[in-house]
């Protein structure tokens, strides 16, 4: 384990892990990170002073109402801005631009849109040097988990906006990132397949274990999948709470979690923060 002990030896060692601010197992810490924006000669922020620590194989959500800096939060953990204020580190280390490790599903898809469905999942595999056959025999197989089965030769242009997020989801994921950036990725799915999409998400994730720091403005979205939620209020966006989700006995039965009562208390609590009366 890369954990360090920073403690002496005590007879509790062992049967805990440390937690708290200063845990050194984080794979990624935003420490105090402000962002501001040069617009027309004059700085303006677009979160204050957010301090987030993911520690390994955890999911952490961010919620909030648009143009809370949701979105700029992510820029700035992928290495895509620099923070006014503030740092980033993955692993204990500040880096500059793309990370190979870190994959991004950004709001705005970048999808090519020279190329179909299943030459777009497969592009992190080209990079990796992987032969024709060989990548998109993986890429149609991460197509069809995405319910992308029957789309497999659509170029972009010919998907709804929904398909592009999927195309998106499975490009990244076949890279197998050990850190996931997600912005609302199922923001333009309808109920029925965002509900689909949660469980599915759940249910990679049960394989893979990548740590994942995930945006999105639905609350529920965020209890049922989150280790920890974090609420941004104001604007700029600073962090109003930071709420570890617990007390669910099956996390990867979404309909059984939403009846459960700690569920509503979680909902109402993270909506208090983000509209406050
Ligand atoms: P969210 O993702 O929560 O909707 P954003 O991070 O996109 O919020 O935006 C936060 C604030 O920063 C908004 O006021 C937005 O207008 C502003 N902003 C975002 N990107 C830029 C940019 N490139 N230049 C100037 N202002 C920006
Ligand atoms: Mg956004």
């Amino acid at each position: 384990s890369r954990m360090q002990t920073r403690t002496p030896a005590t007879a509790e060692e062992g049967s805990e892990t440390p937690s708290g601010p200063d845990r050194v197992g984080s794979i990624l810490r935003l420490e105090s990170v402000t962002v501001s924006y040069l617009v027309d000669e004059r700085l303006h922020a677009a979160v204050r002073d957010v301090s987030i620590h993911l520690d390994e194989g955890k999911f952490i959500s961010i919620v909030g109402p648009s143009g809370c800096g949701k979105t700029t939060i992510l820029h700035a953990a992928a290495g895509l801005i620099r923070p006014t204020a503030g740092s980033v580190l993955y692993l204990g280390q500040r880096w500059e631009g793309r990370h190979p490790d870190i994959g991004y599903v950004t709001q705005k898809d970048t999808l090519l849109p020279w190329r179909n469905v299943v030459d777009n999942i497969a592009l992190p595999l080209e990079m990796k040097g992987m032969g024709k056959k060989e990548r998109r025999e993986q890429a149609a197989a991460m197509a069809e988990r995405m319910q992308l089965g029957s789309f497999l030769r659509h170029y972009p242009a010919q998907l709804s906006g929904g398909m592009r997020q999927r195309v998106q989801l499975g490009r990244t994921l076949i890279g197998n990132p050990k850190l996931l950036l997600m912005d609302e990725p199922f923001g333009a799915l309808d109920a029925y397949l965002r509900l689909r999409m949660q469980e599915l998400l759940l249910s990679i994730l049960s394989e893979h274990r990548p740590s994942i720091l995930f945006v999105t403005h639905d609350l529920a979205e965020a209890i049922i999948l989150s280790d920890e939620v974090v609420a941004l209020a104001g604007s700029p966006g600073y962090v109003g709470l930071h709420r570890r989700i617990e007390g669910f006995s099956d996390r990867g039965d979404i309909m059984a979690m939403r009846t459960q009562s700690n569920f509503g208390e979680y909902e109402r609590e993270l909506w208090l923060t983000i509209a406050p009366r």
